[in-house]
């Protein structure tokens, strides 16, 4: 089936950090596919920018090498016209040189779409964006594109985004969140708001509970010295999940307008249950990976990874989230996530509830209730697990089939990168799959309590083994509510 690509208007996308980890996996590959897919327009420029010495010529050796790295289906004349619009210019974003050269070549495209992507730590946002305002560069076509982390609380985050509106309006202020960009994660969209079939069925009435698991099976590896500083509360659950359980738990918007679509994603946040210090042990679990074994290999511990003792930092965490409202009242959202687990594997499980009356025999065997299983890596996909009976004149046997939805296979088109999407939602100036303001405090409100609940409990995260699903404690809090962790994914 073919895809259909519009054409996005003309621009300059400025990347700073061009030459970083992001920049090399994501943003350049993502890039090039949207230009070779016929996407950019002609005369975009794609002008990056570091403090390394580089001249263009320079920075599109570097970007070559990362192509040849990270796609696997590179084209010699789509590489060769995608690395013509590549320019680059030295700055250090503390210091004033280069900053001139970047508005002379802006200036000479005043109306075309700007927009500065900030591929650098949250330390430089402040700077770069005060960078920007001092050089003149913003004009109303002009966007910014802010990475996580934004903030390490509600305050640090009220703060950072003071900075960045000193300088941006709001609704030039593209707060990414990459899992927003994941064909599934709008599939989930469409199948809630394209169907008739599961809104009616889509709260506490029919559905049991909702599992959201974000697993990975690496370490912290190189990234053990900012990942101590975060923790797996703040580094997954404050954004990705939180964004992930919104999309499952809204209203209706009134449109995919950007703002319809958020404001009722705010509301989720603002109805969560707080988890405070008189509830988080009951509802939060902990825990820190030990040695142990991954795709066969012994592994090191996390903190031998870290270098040093004494850290209590979680590199895993499970929750129990409710929402207080009419369509979730005691409907359980367990959420877990966590480095080194047994697989790498991140997906939403909506369990419906059982049938209420049985009109088979026991021979039949168990009816076990629906479930629908959204899968957004390693293979991203949706089955429904619906019940039918076993094919063949064996009398009436019943089984578990999954229903399969995975779009990829259905078109036989490549998946994109949630990059791709993301970076030309911003040349177009869509935000509804971009954190607004209100959002990313709503969930450090939420978030917040629960920290101050575990730094003031004597209790430390509890230990697992590497290549395990963490802490039995997290096993114990669905079991308690005589349910079990979703582990047969797709
Ligand atoms: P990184 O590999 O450390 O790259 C940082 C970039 O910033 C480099 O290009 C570096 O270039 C540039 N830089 C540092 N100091 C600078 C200065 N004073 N002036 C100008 N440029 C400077 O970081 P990253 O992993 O790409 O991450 C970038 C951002 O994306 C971070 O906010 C991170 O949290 C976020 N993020 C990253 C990932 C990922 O997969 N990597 C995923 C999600 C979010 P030079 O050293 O050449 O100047």
């Amino acid at each position: 089936m073919a895809v259909r690509v519009i054409e996005v208007a003309e621009f300059d996308l400025v990347v700073f950090g061009a030459s970083g980890d992001l920049a090399h996996r994501k943003l350049i590959p993502a890039l090039y596919h949207r230009c070779a897919d016929g996407q950019v327009p002609e005369g975009a420029r794609i002008i990056c920018s570091a403090r390394r010495d580089y001249s263009s010529d320079d920075y599109r050796q570097w970007a070559r090498e990362a192509l040849q790295e990270h796609v696997s289906d590179l084209e010699d004349e789509s590489l060769e016209h995608f690395l013509a619009r590549l320019h680059y210019v030295k700055i250090d974003v503390g210091g004033t040189e280069g900053w001139s050269e970047l508005r002379t070549l802006l200036d000479e495209r005043p109306d075309v779409v700007r927009a500065f992507y900030l591929a650098v730590g949250p330390d430089l946002f402040g700077t770069i964006c005060q960078g920007i305002g001092n050089a003149g560069l913003v004009n109303e076509q002009t966007r910014v594109v802010i990475e996580k982390p934004i903030g390490k609380d509600g305050a640090s985050a009220k703060s950072l985004n003071d900075t960045v509106g000193a300088v941006f309006k709001e609704e030039q202020i593209f707060r990414i969140d990459h899992y927003l960009g994941k064909e599934t994660v709008q599939n989930l969209m469409a199948l809630r708001f394209a169907n008739a079939l599961f809104e009616p069925l889509w709260n506490a009435a029919h559905i049991d509970h909702v599992q959201i698991t974000v697993a990975e099976s690496l370490g912290v590896g190189g990234r053990a010295g900012y990942y101590d500083t975060a923790g797996a509360l703040r580094d997954m659950v404050q954004n990705h999940i939180l964004q992930l359980l919104c999309l499952v738990a809204m209203e209706p918007p009134e449109s995919m307008n950007a703002d319809s679509v958020r404001d009722e994603k705010l509301k989720v946040l603002k109805a969560l249950s707080p988890i405070t210090e008189a509830n988080a042990d009951k509802l939060t679990v902990r825990g820190q990976y030990r040695a142990g074994a991954s795709a066969g290999g012994a592994v090191p511990g996390y903190l031998e990874e870290l270098g040093h003792d004494g850290s209590t930092t979680e590199t895993f965490v499970a929750l129990k989230a409710e929402i207080a409202n009419w369509r979730w009242a005691g409907v359980p959202f367990y959420l877990r996530t966590g480095k080194r687990l047994a697989q790498r594997v991140s997906e939403i499980a909506v369990q419906f509830r059982p049938i209420p009356h049985s009109i088979f025999d026991a021979e039949a065997g168990h009816i076990s209730a629906n479930r629908l299983v959204i899968r957004l890596q390693p293979d991203e996909g949706v089955q429904m697990k619906v019940m039918i009976k076993d094919p063949g004149p064996g009398g009436m046997r019943l089984r578990e089939v999954p229903l399969d939805m995975s779009f990829a296979e259905a078109f036989k088109i490549r998946n994109p990168d949630a990059y791709e999407r993301l970076i030309m939602d911003v040349i177009r100036g869509n935000q509804t799959l971009f954190m607004r303001r209100d959002e990313v405090d709503a969930a450090w409100a939420w978030i917040d309590p629960i920290l101050d609940a575990w730094k003031s409990s004597k209790d430390t995260p509890r230990s697992y083994t590497a290549g395990t699903w963490g802490p039995s404690a997290s096993i114990a809090l669905v079991e308690r509510d005589g349910r079990t962790w979703a582990e047969d994914g797709l």
